[in-house]
């Protein structure tokens, strides 16, 4: 059987590019199939309401793709602190990043900026094939690889398939890989807003019984806002007339940055937990949304789903560098293994920080506000937090260590 491409993967957001130009890089033939044309970010257009807080570890990747100095030219805004606060029982705890002698703790990038990056290093590749509109209808399993079905009615054959499609994703659902839903019972109103004060490098964050509350800083002095909130709420704030939205908006973050002054259009997104029951099958990997989502109060989903790009395809890599097989089950297993444990530990981290948060009985208040302001006190238990927070816990991929270009 003749193979036109070690992978392919369904899917062309931030993570199955990323994969994608990861293996092309290496010189392995790749096709990316995505649904619909990506919209190109432009310079001139106002930020996007879908921005994303990428870790320290996600931008030694996207260094090592070459793709980082572009983004970061184009409109990425470091953040050198957090504040986070408790709306009701007052304790709070906050992160420097000077402190421990790190420049910054990640940027605040639009996710459109991501994909067309990618994309276009991407579309300098000759040993890629990218594919819109573009889906996989089946496939048929032969030894050496796999023989796939094109919506165009075309066919190709790959050692591996790789679903990078979302959290909707159809090639999990043809797999016939079960995965566990839960919905936080919120749903996330984003859009960007001008508070009277600038934010100094600072992404803030309030707990609310009602769900988390965060202002990201973004490169003009405005901040994005991510505000969690039950499905009715959510309603009520997009159709809330801007001036009172501004005043709700300025109360609920007790006027932290001043009012808001301006705002610009909403959107709000239903938040829910999910995690595949395993990330692999025959020749078949998923990552990023595809394979687990989180709640977006630790701003951790796509930063997960990078570590899922890097380790698969370091895995793939490795394997190819010794002649063995890229889409092999020994490869699939040393990924999966390297990564469902940890974004499950992540998952439930989150889904504890999220309880603790969105409950308002006066003992959990207290305890929690205790919490916060003697960890606040504890360097050691802080260092954890931080490195949580730049992704530097746990066992890295290669391509997020440290590295010349991005330090
Ligand atoms: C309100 C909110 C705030 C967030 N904030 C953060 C944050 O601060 N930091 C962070 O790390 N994460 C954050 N996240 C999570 C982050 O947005 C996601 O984890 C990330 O977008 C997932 O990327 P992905 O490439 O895996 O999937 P997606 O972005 O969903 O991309 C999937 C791609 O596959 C394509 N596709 C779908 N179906 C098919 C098909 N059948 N055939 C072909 N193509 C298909 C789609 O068109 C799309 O381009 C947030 C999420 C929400 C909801």
């Amino acid at each position: 059987m003749k193979i036109d491409y070690e992978a392919v993967i369904q899917g062309g957001g931030m993570v199955g590019l990323a994969l994608a130009l990861t293996l092309a890089r290496a010189g392995l033939p790749v096709a990316v199939l995505e649904a619909h044309t990506p919209r190109r970010w432009r310079r001139e257009d106002p930020v996007d309401q879908r921005v994303s807080a990428i870790s320290v570890a996600s931008e030694r990747y996207l260094g090592r793709l070459g793709a980082w100095a572009d983004i970061r030219r184009a409109r990425a805004c470091p953040f050198h602190g957090i504040h986070a606060w408790d709306g009701e029982g007052g304790g709070a705890i906050h992160f420097d990043a000077h402190r421990y002698g790190e420049p910054h703790l990640g940027h605040i990038v639009e996710n459109r900026l991501i994909q067309t990056t990618l994309w276009q290093h991407l579309s300098r590749h000759d040993n890629v094939r990218l594919m819109v509109p573009g889906s996989v209808e089946g496939w048929d399993a032969e030894p050496e690889g796999l023989r796939v079905r094109l919506n165009d009615g075309g066919e190709c054959t790959t050692r591996l398939l790789v679903g990078a499609d979302g959290a909707r994703s159809r090639l999990r659902e043809l797999a016939g890989i079960g995965h566990s839903v839960r919905p936080y019972g919120q749903h996330g109103v984003v859009g960007t807003v001008w508070p009277e004060h600038h934010h100094g490098g600072i992404a803030r964050q309030r707990f609310l019984p009602t769900g988390p509350l965060a202002l990201l800083p973004l490169a003009d002095g405005s901040c994005s806002i991510v505000w969690s909130c039950p499905e009715a709420q959510a309603t009520e704030l997009l159709e809330l007339p801007e001036a009172r939205f501004r005043e709700q908006l300025t109360q609920a973050s007790e006027a932290v940055l001043g009012p808001i002054n301006a705002c610009g259009p909403r959107a709000a997104f239903p938040l829910r937990r999910s995690h595949a029951r395993r990330y692999i099958d025959r020749r078949l990997a998923l990552v990023g949304d595809a394979a687990h989502t989180i709640h977006p109060l630790a701003g951790q989903g796509v930063n997960l789903g990078f570590m899922d790009a890097a380790t698969l395809a370091e895995e793939m890599l490795a394997a190819h560098e010794r002649g063995r097989d890229p889409g092999g089950q020994a490869v699939l297993q040393r990924f999966q293994r390297r990564r469902l444990g940890a974004n499950h530990l992540m998952q439930t981290g989150m889904d504890a920080f999220h309880w603790l948060f969105a409950n308002d009985l006066p003992p959990l208040v207290v305890l929690r506000s205790l919490g916060l302001s003697l960890t606040d006190r504890l360097a050691p238990a802080k260092s954890l937090f931080m490195a949580r927070a730049m992704g530097l816990s746990g066992e890295l991929p290669a391509l997020a260590r440290p590295h010349p270009q991005t330090g």
